[in-house]
């Protein structure tokens, strides 16, 4: 059979985007949309499975360029924790605070819109390099090459792009780990969104609704803690008894945006590929859609005026760089001091700030450290 030849795309994109997740399709519509051509290439063909519980926060909806309704299966406006010993508190808010969506739908609806709006969409084999120089990019895959002036990297947690700029493990970059299962037949699809902090050290099990079934899953921000698909059947036994649990899924997210180098020239990383995922809430859509979009706007701006792109994609994601790292420290002392921190966070005093931090993004790392000074006042319980 042989090597089959090289196709040199002979055409010359604005950009070059690895990955149809959430970031590369936030990057790629904007650029479209701003009369830029845009490659977007993906291993897979849409729809496609990602571990995922598909929670879009209010912050998620209001950055995203289209409403996602035709694929949000549940609203919710209040979220209900559960600490170590047994207690629950419910925190609620006026307003939606999640829309729940199943990562398969979304994810093949964004593509769809950024398709229609002008993306061009390939499906590729194995990345086998990329190259800069002054003027522009070449992504090589197996049988195709790419020529552009950008690429964007956005191939999520395990980027081959982020592996050929900084090697297998860079030291900025940090991972968590999260294990999802469908849970079908107990109880119905619109229970409370629950946040479990007894069941994982450095992290919490989750229950979404999803109307149909309820999506559950085990979070921690630390990839040493040991979660595995025993674990999660025997969380599930002990929660619900003797209901299947389905699709056991796992998958690492990407985290460490706040100590990343100073972006490459003409290669960007947004989303999990450069570590924009949040320690503390264990979200990661959001940050893949800002990031998305702060790369397609240097882009722009750079074909525009002449703006240097690196310049001004660091400048774009300074401040989300700074929540970053303000929520990994929050995530550290939170999850070390479980009982504290829990406690702090479902004070009458902090309720409503806290669940319209979670959901509007703005001041939650603020707020982790307000949580924290204040667990520090707190009389010690016996
Ligand atoms: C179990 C679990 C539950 C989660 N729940 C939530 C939640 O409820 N809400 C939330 O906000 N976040 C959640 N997250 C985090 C969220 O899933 C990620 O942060 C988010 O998907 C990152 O988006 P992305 O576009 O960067 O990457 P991805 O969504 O991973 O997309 C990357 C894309 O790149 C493609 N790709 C990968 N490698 C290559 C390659 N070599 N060549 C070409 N294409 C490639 C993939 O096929 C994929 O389409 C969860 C994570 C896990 C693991």
């Amino acid at each position: 059979m042989g090597t089959p030849p090289i196709i040199a795309d002979m055409e010359r994109w604005d950009a070059i985007i690895v990955g149809a997740g959430p970031a590369g399709c936030a990057a790629a519509y904007d650029l479209v949309e701003a009369g830029r051509r845009v490659a977007l290439l993906d291993r897979t063909e849409f729809p496609r499975h990602k571990a995922c519980a598909g929670g879009l926060t209010r912050k998620t909806l209001r950055a995203l360029r289209y409403s996602v309704a035709p694929v949000t299966r549940e609203i919710v406006s209040a979220i209900v924790v559960e600490g170590q010993k047994g207690e629950a508190a419910t925190l609620k808010s006026r307003n939606p605070v999640c829309a729940m969506t199943v990562r398969r739908d979304l994810d093949e609806y964004c593509l769809g819109k950024t398709r229609a709006a002008g993306a061009e969409f390939f499906r590729i084999a194995a990345i086998e390099g990329i190259e800069a120089d002054a003027d522009g990019v070449v992504v090589r895959t197996a049988g195709r090459e790419f020529r552009g002036r950008f690429a964007i990297g956005a191939d999520g947690v395990h980027s081959r792009v982020r592996q050929m700029l900084y090697g297998d493990a860079p030291t900025w970059m940090r991972r968590g780990f999260a294990l999802e299962a469908e849970v079908r037949n107990c109880a119905d699809g619109k229970a409370d969104l629950i946040f479990d902090l007894a069941a994982v050290r450095q992290g919490y099990a989750w229950i979404f609704p999803k109307g149909d079934h309820l999506n559950v899953g085990l979070y921690s921000e630390s990839s040493a803690e040991r979660l595995d698909r025993e674990r999660m059947l025997s969380w599930v036994r002990q929660r619900f008894g003797d209901v299947r649990a389905e699709n056991v899924t796992g998958q690492y997210l990407g985290f460490g945006a706040e100590n990343a180098p100073p972006p490459e020239r003409r290669i960007f990383l947004v989303g999990d590929a450069g570590g924009f995922a949040d320690a503390l809430t264990g979200e990661g859509i959001y940050g893949a859609i800002a990031s998305g979009q702060a790369a397609a706007a240097a882009i722009d701006a750079e074909l525009k005026d002449g703006t240097p792109a690196d310049r001004a994609f660091a400048e774009r994601t300074a401040a989300l760089r700074r929540d970053l790292m303000l929520s990994a420290s929050g995530a550290r002392w939170f999850y070390g001091n479980p009982e504290l921190g829990y406690r702090a966070l479902t004070a009458p005093l902090f309720r409503g700030a806290v669940i319209n931090a979670y959901a509007n993004g703005t001041k939650i790392a603020a707020l982790a450290n307000a949580v924290r000074r204040f667990a520090g006042v707190l009389p010690s319980r016996a």
